[in-house]
């Protein structure tokens, strides 16, 4: 069965792959039904009803449906309060409007997972002067660095925190596109409560991006005072068309408000202009395409282990987030790897993607997405900096047999290039 022309090798390899990932789909399948019904008991505690749809334009005054949606959000997230918007640009502004919110100039605020994503790196002008950074706005920074396994270094941790007041502790929960291992919400726990032992005061904040619904807690639950993330990923389910959120402590939220639209006003303001009704579908869907992600992504790790590619994490490691990493060992076959999974995706199936400079990377970078929302990452797409080790990123995948496909024309592009020795 199959209308796609895949190698009988290649089908036998996937045969196994799905075998040998059948533990690990079935505690998807609990994560995923757990978190359902998280999601679903929120609509139900907090009414949600067919009028909260309603668009709301100019200053979006009590908008009913903006504010309940923001509950519920908070109650899925166990947070007190949350912000949940079409009106973020994505998560790297979502991440500024916290940082900004919460930060005052002469604070310092320290990042206890090394060096932070790509795009936040100018947020908190560290590499030279960005206008308008933290930096320039006299805010400091300083990092523990992670272990040489690429595990937070708890020891190092304390020691800072015992040395002097830090406004803000940051830890990044996923990976981003570097080779450690995700943090899983249990040891972002334990950070939480060393930092708060030491110093209860300092706000702990987790960018919490990819890791959504991964688990059945979120950082807010085990001791995090705030979390954000985008909604073109995990909580957005697929369907929000642009957005992010922000969650926590109410004060902390608050604050955050202040400095998405004006202090004062807060989050009293902001036109919904008819997005409401698709972040409650997203919202909805979103713990279910997160199962399905991960299962493309167990899958994937599955195939390419049986392949004989090394993969990270493997099939049968928990997991922290929905990133997948295949070394694919050469140039040509990150590009084999890319262009054959552009070749399934339902949007620009018939686009070839090649290797491009890219703003903030030393190498070229090439990226396969055929996506129905632009830059989507919940949906099928992998990306990849023509450098060593010659790893691929890839993520998302809205339903796993669709995703399915994807990845093994992937594998069928590479074998037709000779670039599969193990077969
Ligand atoms: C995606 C992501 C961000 C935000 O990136 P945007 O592309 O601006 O949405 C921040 N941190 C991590 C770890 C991410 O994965």
């Amino acid at each position: 069965m199959g209308l796609f022309k895949i190698d009988e090798r290649l089908n036998l390899k996937a045969d196994k792959a799905l075998e040998i990932s059948r533990d690990a789909f079935r505690y998807i399948d609990e994560v995923t039904e757990y978190n359902q019904q998280k999601v679903l008991k929120a609509f139900i505690d907090n009414g949600v009803s067919e009028s909260h749809f309603a668009a709301s334009t100019g200053y979006g005054y009590n908008d009913r449906g903006r504010d309940t949606l923001e509950r519920v959000f908070a109650d899925c997230m166990g947070a007190e309060s949350s912000i949940f918007r079409h009106s973020f640009a994505s998560g790297t502004h979502t991440l500024t409007v916290a940082l900004f919110g919460i930060l005052r100039p002469g604070d310092t605020m320290l990042c206890l997972t090394g060096r932070p994503y790509d795009t936040l790196i100018g947020v908190l002008g560290i590499d030279g002067h960005v206008d308008g950074s933290l930096k320039d706005f006299g805010v400091n920074y300083e990092q523990v660095d992670l272990k040489s396994d690429g595990r937070p270094n708890l020891e190092a941790i304390e020691q800072k925190i015992k040395s002097k007041k830090y406004a803000v502790a940051y830890i990044q929960r996923s990976k981003g596109y570097s080779l450690r291992p995700s943090l899983s919400v249990a040891e972002i726990g334990e950070m939480a409560k060393l930092v708060k032992k030491i110093s209860p005061e300092t706000v702990v904040m987790v960018d919490n991006c990819y890791g959504e619904f991964v688990e059945t807690r979120e950082p807010t639950e085990v001791g995090a005072d705030l979390i954000a993330g985008s909604l073109i990923k995990n909580p957005g389910g697929g369907i929000a068309p642009t957005g992010g959120y922000i969650a926590g402590k109410k004060e902390l939220v608050e604050k955050c408000g202040y400095r998405l639209t004006a202090p004062g006003v807060g989050t009293e303001v902001g036109a919904s202009l008819g997005h409401t009704r698709e972040l409650y579908m997203g919202l909805f869907s979103a713990p279910h395409v997160v199962g399905e992600a991960l299962k493309t992504a167990v899958f994937t790790a599955a195939l390419f282990t049986e392949l004989g590619f090394d993969v990270t994490p493997k099939f049968d490691e928990k997991r922290a987030d929905i990133i997948q990493t295949v070394k694919a060992g050469t140039p040509e076959g990150l590009i084999a790897f890319c262009q054959g999974l552009q070749s399934g995706s339902p949007v620009d199936s018939f686009a070839s993607p090649v290797p491009d400079d890219m703003p903030g990377y030393d190498s070229q970078v090439i990226m396969a997405a055929g996506a129905f929302t632009l830059g989507a990452s919940i949906e099928l797409s992998a990306d990849a900096p023509l450098r060593e080790p010659f790893a691929v990123w890839m993520q998302g995948g809205l339903n796993f047999h669709s995703a399915k496909v994807g990845i093994m024309l992937a594998a069928e592009r590479m074998l037709k290039e000779g670039l599969i020795e193990n077969i």
